[in-house]
C-alpha cells in the first residue's frame, strides 16, 4: 500500500482524509512549531508540507489549510478563520463577531476553501484547491460539525452545515473537493 504522510495531528481531519484517500496508508506527522504566516491558504499549506517532507523523501506528503471567505467582508476571515475574534479556536466568539460584522448586510455570500499542498516522492510540489459556496445565515442553526458550520448554508441546501450528517457534509465540503483532486493526482 502506498504511504502518504499528512502534516496534522487532528483526528477529525485524519479520518476524513482516510475516508477519501482509500487505498493509502495515512501516516500523521506533526509539523511542530511552524509559523503559518503566509497571506493565503496555499502558502500556509506549503509551509506545513515542506516542514515534514524533508523527513520522508521517497514518499508522498500532504498538508491542508482551510478557512471561510465572506464576499462582503473582502474575503475575511480568510487565513484568520481560526482566530477571527482574537483567541485561536474560540468558535463562539468567532461566529458572534462574523454575525455582528454582517448585521444589516444583505449580500451574505461566502465560500469555504481548502488548499492541499503535496510533495511527490521525487520532491515535486503541487497545490490544489477545493471550495464550497454558500451564504452566512442570520443566526446559528444546528449542533453538528465545528467552527463556522452552524452559520453557513451551502448552496443547493436549505439547512446549515451543522444540520447535515457528516456523510452529507463530506459529499460537498471544500475539504472533500480538494481531497478528490489529491486522489486523482496520487492515485
Ligand atoms: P483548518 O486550516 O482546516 O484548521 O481550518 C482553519 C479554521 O477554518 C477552522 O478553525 C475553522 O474556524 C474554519 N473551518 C475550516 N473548515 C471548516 C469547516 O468545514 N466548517 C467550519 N469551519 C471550518
Amino acid at each position: 500500500m502506498k504511504k502518504i504522510f499528512v502534516a496534522t495531528q487532528n483526528k477529525h481531519k485524519l479520518s476524513e482524509i482516510a475516508a477519501i484517500l482509500t487505498g493509502f496508508e495515512i501516516l500523521p506527522d506533526d509539523p511542530e512549531g511552524v509559523e503559518e504566516n503566509a497571506p493565503d491558504f496555499s502558502g500556509n499549506a506549503l509551509i506545513k508540507v515542506r516542514a515534514i517532507a524533508s523527513r520522508h523523501k521517497g514518499d508522498w506528503c500532504m498538508a491542508d489549510d482551510s478557512g471561510l471567505e465572506v464576499f462582503a467582508l473582502g474575503g475575511e476571515p480568510g487565513v484568520r478563520s481560526a482566530r477571527y475574534a482574537g483567541r485561536h479556536g474560540d468558535t463562539p466568539a468567532n461566529n458572534a463577531l462574523l454575525l455582528k460584522n454582517l448585521q444589516g448586510v444583505s449580500d451574505r455570500r461566502a465560500r469555504f476553501v481548502t488548499s492541499c499542498a503535496l510533495v511527490s516522492p521525487d520532491g515535486a510540489e503541487t497545490v490544489v484547491e477545493g471550495e464550497c459556496r454558500g451564504e452566512i445565515l442570520l443566526e446559528p442553526a444546528g449542533t453538528d460539525g465545528f467552527g463556522y458550520d452552524p452559520i453557513f448554508r451551502p448552496e443547493g441546501r436549505d439547512v446549515s452545515f451543522a444540520q447535515l450528517s457528516s456523510e452529507e457534509k463530506n459529499a460537498i465540503s471544500h475539504r472533500a473537493m480538494a481531497l478528490a483532486k489529491v486522489k486523482s493526482i496520487i492515485g
